[in-house]
């Protein structure tokens, strides 16, 4: 019998038996099926192998960052804990400097404070009128004010949002209809009628 792999003649006893071959045996000689059989075992065992290694080094990885961020952590707690109470103990012993430069530095940024804080209570007001006029009613007028515009005209605000003197508000009073043309040529002007 011929082997379909090594291509040597040998006699029937060298093949295996196979039910469903024509022959009645199989087309590879044993010698060549153990090989084959083996090989396949070894490449499975290697990429087994392979896959374990893999996970082993990318757990180790994922411990190791850990642990490093870990410790990043308990350090910048630690330095974060004897670093407020050098401040504290620094402002302690020496109170009258501390206190000192604090106003001279007041002082010296008075002006950028003073700003900051209207900044600051502006925004409040704007944020507390907006909470109290926004009401469900007030968007649904402000939504028909914009269906109902004529073909032509688009929504102006009277004050305008944005200008360097004033900030209109987006609210129905202060909503009206003008042509394209005008509305391009008021664009963010204040411009008021005395009526
Ligand atoms: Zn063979």
């Amino acid at each position: 019998m011929n082997c379909n792999k090594c291509t040597l003649d040998k006699d029937q006893s060298e093949f295996y038996k196979k039910k469903n071959c024509s022959t009645g045996y199989s087309k590879i000689c044993k010698l060549c099926v153990i090989i084959k059989v083996k090989s396949s075992y070894n490449k499975e065992k290697r990429s087994l192998y392979n896959k374990e290694q893999r996970t082993l080094v990318q757990n180790n990885e994922k411990l190791r960052n850990e642990r490093n961020l870990n410790n990043r952590i308990r350090y910048h707690t630690k330095t974060k804990k004897k670093h407020n109470e050098l401040t504290k103990r620094y402002y302690k012993n020496n109170k009258e400097k501390a206190s000192k430069l604090a106003k001279e530095y007041y002082l010296n940024n008075k002006k950028s404070y003073r700003n900051r804080d209207a900044k600051r209570r502006a925004k409040e007001i704007q944020a507390d009128l907006a909470s109290k006029w926004k009401s469900k009613e007030l968007m649904n007028k402000i939504k028909e004010i914009y269906l109902n515009c004529p073909d032509g005209f688009e929504v102006d605000h009277i004050i305008p949002l944005t200008n360097d003197m004033v900030c209109g508000l987006h609210v129905p009073c202060n909503l009206q209809y003008l042509s394209v043309y005008e509305n391009r040529s008021k664009s963010n002007k204040l411009e008021i009628n005395p009526c």
